[in-house]
C-alpha cells in the first residue's frame, strides 16, 4: 500500500507525538503521518518507573495525540528510506512518500546476552505491564545495571514488597555521578530498605529455567532470581539516519533547528546529537529535552524554524529521595556541595576551569532555570561564589 503525507514521522514516542502536535498547531491541514514499531500510541515513559507503582493509573501515560490529527501506523518499524525519492518503506511492504520526514526513533535497551520470558531489558508499557505480572510480594527480582532505571526499578520493586537483588560493576551506587559522600549515603539507603547490593559485580551469562532465571557473575558465583530486569542504558537507534546520508556519530547529528544536512530529513529526542550554546554537541536521554526538541522539529518542518537553545533536565525519584539535574553530572568534575542538610536537601555543582557545567537539584525543587541560567554564565566559580546561589 501508498500513502502520501506532507510530514511523516518515524517513531511514536514523545518526541514524535510533540512534533505532530507543532506541526498541527502551525499547519493544520498538513497531512501528518506516524510509524510507530511498538503496538501502543504515545505514552509517556517517566512513569513506568515511578508514578505507575505508587497510586497513578495506567490510563494515566497516554498522550493527547488524536489531538495532532495525525494517522498512525503501529506495529510498524520504517526499514528503508530513499531520501532522494522522498520515500520511506515499512517491514509489511507498505511505501510512504513524505515531504518533510522526522525521525524520532529514540534507542533500544542494551540486552543481557540471553532471553527468556522473565529477562526484561526495561524500556517500554509491555515491560512494565510483564514486571508487573512478575512482581509478587516476595518474589526475588535481580537488577542488573546501577544507573537511574535500575535504581528506580528496584525501589519500586522493594516498595512492592519484593526481594531485590543489585549488581553492577561500579564499586557503589551512583559513583560515577554523585560527589563521594551522597554516593555512600545513596548506596546505604539503598542497604537500608533491605535491597541486597552487589556491587564490582558483573552478570556474565545466564538462563531462564522454567520459573527461574540464573544468573551467572563474573566472579564465578552464581544468583537464582524469579525475574531479572536490565537496566543498561540504551543504544541510539541511528540506522535509519545513516541509510538516510545524515551524519552519525552518538546520534544522528542534526543543526540548532533539528535539521539533518540531508534534505527534509530532520532528528530528535534521544536519537539526536545536538548543539548546545553552553555545553557544545551533546545527545541527552531526557523527557524534556524529547519534548522540547520535538517541537522545534515540528516547527521546523511547518516552515517555521526557530533555533533550540534549551538546556534540558533530567529528574529522579529514589524512594523517597528526589533530584533534578541540568547540564553535565560526572563525579570526574570539580564538585561543589552546597548542603541546607546533608544529603537530604542541597544543590551540587560540577565545575570544569571555573565553569559550571551541571547542577544537581537534591530535593531542591523549582531551581531549573536558576541552574540553565548559571551554567549558562562563564565564570569563573568557585565554593564561595556558589555558596547559597541556589536554594529551593
Ligand atoms: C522507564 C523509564 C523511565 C524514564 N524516566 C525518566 C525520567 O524520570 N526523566 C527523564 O527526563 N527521562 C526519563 N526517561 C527517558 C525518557 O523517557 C526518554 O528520554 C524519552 O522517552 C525519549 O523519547 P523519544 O521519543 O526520543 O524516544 P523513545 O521514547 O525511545 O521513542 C522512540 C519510538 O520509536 C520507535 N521506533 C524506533 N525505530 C523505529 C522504526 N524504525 N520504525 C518505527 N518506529 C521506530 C520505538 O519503538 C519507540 O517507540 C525514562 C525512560 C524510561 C524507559
Amino acid at each position: 500500500m501508498r500513502h502520501d503525507y506532507d510530514h511523516l514521522i518515524i517513531g511514536a514516542g514523545m518526541c514524535g507525538e510533540a512534533a505532530a502536535q507543532a506541526i498541527h498547531a502551525l499547519a493544520p491541514q498538513a497531512r501528518i503521518g506516524m510509524i510507530g514499531a511498538e503496538r501502543h500510541p504515545p505514552y509517556d515513559r517517566p512513569p513506568l518507573s515511578k508514578a505507575l507503582w505508587k497510586d497513578a493509573a495506567e490510563d494515566s501515560v497516554w498522550r493527547p495525540v488524536a489531538d495532532s490529527g495525525a494517522s498512525l501506523h503501529l506495529g510498524r518499524r520504517a526499514s528503508a528510506i530513499d531520501a532522494a525519492a522522498h520515500t520511506v518503506s515499512d517491514d509489511h511492504g507498505d511505501v510512504y512518500h513524505y515531504g518533510k520526514l522526522l525521525l524520532a526513533t529514540g534507542g533500544s535497551p542494551r540486552r543481557l546476552a540471553f532471553g527468556g520470558d522473565r529477562v526484561l531489558a526495561y524500556r517500554g508499557l509491555d515491560d512494565y505491564r510483564r514486571l508487573r505480572e512478575l512482581a509478587r510480594p516476595g518474589a526475588h527480582i535481580a537488577v542488573v545495571g546501577g544507573g537511574f532505571i535500575g535504581c528506580e526499578i528496584a525501589a519500586a520493586l522493594a516498595l512492592h514488597q519484593c526481594r531485590v537483588t543489585m549488581l553492577f560493576p561500579e564499586s557503589r551506587l551512583g559513583v560515577r555521578v554523585y560527589p563521594a559522600g551522597l554516593s555512600r549515603f545513596v548506596d546505604g539507603y539503598y542497604r537500608e530498605r533491605g535491597i541486597d547490593i552487589r556491587s564490582g559485580r558483573l552478570a556474565s551469562g545466564g538462563e531462564q529455567r522454567g520459573e527461574s532465571v540464573l544468573l551467572r557473575l563474573d566472579d564465578g558465583s552464581t544468583l537464582e532470581a524469579d525475574a531479572v530486569v536490565a537496566g543498561l542504558g540504551i543504544v541510539p537507534d541511528t540506522a535509519l539516519g545513516s541509510a538516510a546520508g545524515a551524519e552519525v556519530d552518538n546520534g544522528i547529528h542534526v543543526d540548532a533547528c533539528m535539521r539533518t544536512r540531508v534534505a527534509d530529513v530532520f532528528a530528535a529526542g534521544d536519537v539526536a546529537n545536538f548543539p548546545n550554546p553552553a555545553l557544545g554537541r551533546l545527545r541527552v536521554e531526557h523527557e524534556n529535552a524529547a519534548v522540547t526538541m520535538g517541537r522545534c522539529a515540528g516547527r521546523a518542518m511547518a516552515g517555521q524554524a526557530t533555533p533550540y537553545t534549551e538546556l534540558p533536565f533530567f529528574y529522579s525519584d529514589l524512594f523517597d529521595l528526589g533530584y533534578e539535574a541540568v547540564g553535565r553530572l560526572d563525579a570526574r568534575l570539580d564538585i561543589v556541595e552546597d548542603w541546607v542538610t546533608p544529603n537530604r536537601e542541597g544543590v551540587v555543582y560540577y565545575l570544569e576551569h571555573g565553569r559550571v557545567r551541571g547542577v544537581l537539584l537534591w530535593n531542591t525543587w523549582g531551581q531549573v532555570d536558576a541552574a540553565r541560567v548559571l551554567i549558562a554564565e562563564p565564570g569563573p566559580h568557585d565554593a564561595s561564589s556558589l555558596h547559597a546561589r541556589i536554594r529551593a
